[in-house]
């Protein structure tokens, strides 16, 4: 078997899957899940043909995704993946470059220190921040927060890398009420608690309230968010960051898909004012469409989040005089993940990212006018690619929100907001067209119609 048979039938498979998209149910049938169970075999004994092992993958693999690759899965605020970006990634899976050394991956090095570059650009950060390519905002927060965690200890003279949080000046880390649980989480991880955050009330749209923000210090770490995953809203950057400057505290921006609204001149000033901050955590796969997995950490102070991550003396690990993606990251091998967000930025340049954001803000206000109009709430307001929908009470709501996800045409996930059952629709893909957001809306109002 060459490869270029294999993989000639593995594009050609992959474009048939896209191509099948469009006319699909988003969600898997019945028959594609009980499809699965066939998967559970003894592990084989002898090889099988890499071509056999290929066309198993697709013919069970393939009808068991959702399809959010396609335009009308509008669950959790999960992207697509951009052609050019899907393609980089079919090539760099064939170089299998080790992208955290740059003695191992020149190439994958070079592409993903320009990707940092273009990244500061398009979202009018500080051009000078350093930048880890990672899994996506889990991890992003967790390498930003480590900097910011010696950073502020270090200005306490404490070097907390070296020796660790036992007997260190306490840090306290202040958050709104609605954070999101993957900041939380890194601060478990990086021995400042889950528990331990002091918690600021938020308003009507999920917003930390600036004028309940605590007493703040020099040892104070304070999380805002750029796009709070019910409502798309952002926290007041300006008052927080005033407040956090004026003490010395560390303003830290959870941006996961929010801060792409910097890039898009009429959504920007929802976003204005976060280029003061000292980190921001942002995803790659959310709103810029690269395909899973692929966040970045972007820190103002390169020393801070480079004394944080930088692996430290192995006598192996030949560095060279240029940026060592490896110093920037938790992880120390790892694939190319700059590449793709490189490929991305590259085929779309500003005006096709600026356009990408707008589109998909657009086709929000549309679901939420749509449903408004057919009598249903909205609850929140629509600035961003978020809607928020209740379709009566909370039970009701829950079996539409079933429904829909039954009948196919499209998808949408459930939450609680304040207190009320709502479905979300969160509009973050590329490939999402007029004509998905007509047939969707169609759809979910039909659904509504006959569940009452
Ligand atoms: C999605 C999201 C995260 C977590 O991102 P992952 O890529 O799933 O790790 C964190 N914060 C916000 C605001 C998000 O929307």
């Amino acid at each position: 078997m060459t490869h270029r048979k294999l993989l000639q039938t593995a594009a050609a498979l992959a474009a048939d899957y896209l191509d099948s998209l469009p006319t699909r149910a988003v969600a898997p049938t019945v028959a594609a899940l009980d499809s699965l169970r066939a998967l559970d075999r003894p592990f084989p004994e002898r090889p099988t043909d890499p071509l056999a092992v290929l066309r198993e993958l697709d013919a069970r693999g393939s009808p068991a995704t959702i399809a959010s690759a396609g335009g009308r899965f509008f669950g959790f605020v999960v992207g697509g993946s951009l052609p050019a970006a899907v393609a980089a990634n079919v090539l760099a899976a064939a170089w299998d470059q080790n992208a955290g050394i740059t003695v191992l991956a020149p190439g994958a090095a070079a592409f993903e220190a320009v990707a940092l570059r273009w990244l500061l650009e398009a979202l009018h950060l500080p051009p000078q921040a350093a930048g880890g390519f990672v899994t996506g905002a889990t991890m992003a927060n967790f390498t930003c927060l480590a900097a910011a965690r010696y950073a502020l200890l270090e200005r306490s003279g404490w070097d907390v890398e070296a020796d660790g949080l036992f007997g260190a000046p306490p840090l306290t880390v202040v958050v709104g009420d609605e954070v999101h649980v993957s900041v939380v989480k890194a601060l478990g991880l990086l021995g400042l608690g889950r528990s331990r955050v002091v918690r600021v009330p938020t308003d009507g749209q999920g917003r930390m309230r600036a004028d309940r923000l605590p007493p703040l210090d020099s040892r104070t770490i304070v999380c805002i968010q750029a796009g709070n995953v019910n409502t798309g809203a952002c926290d007041p950057v300006g008052e927080v960051s005033r407040a956090a400057h004026e003490s010395g505290a560390w303003l830290h921006v959870d941006g996961a898909f929010g801060l792409w609204a910097g890039a898009a001149p009429a959504r920007a000033p929802l976003v204005a004012g976060v280029e003061d901050a000292d980190s921001w955590a942002l995803d790659a796969h959310k709103w810029l469409n690269v395909p899973y997995d692929s966040g970045v950490a972007l820190c103002r102070d390169a020393a801070a989040l480079w004394r944080s991550m930088a692996p430290g003396p192995a006598a192996y690990l030949v560095h060279g005089s240029t940026r060592e993606p490896d110093d920037y990251t938790p992880e120390l091998s790892r694939r190319a993940r700059g590449v793709e967000i490189w490929a991305a930025l590259a085929s779309l340049g500003r005006t096709g990212l600026a356009d990408l954001v707008e589109r998909c803000c657009r086709h929000a206000a549309c679901f939420a006018a749509g449903l408004d109009a057919a009598g249903y709430e909205v609850l929140n307001d629509v600035t961003l690619n978020q809607v928020l929908v209740s379709f009566g009470d909370d039970a009701k709501t829950r079996r539409v929100i079933e429904g829909i996800q039954a009948d196919g045409t499209c998808w949408c996930g459930g939450t609680v907001w304040h207190g009320r059952a709502a479905m979300r629709i969160s509009v973050s893909s590329w490939a999402t067209t007029e004509d998905d957001v007509e047939r969707s809306l169609a759809a979910m109002i039909r659904v509504a119609r006959a569940v009452a």
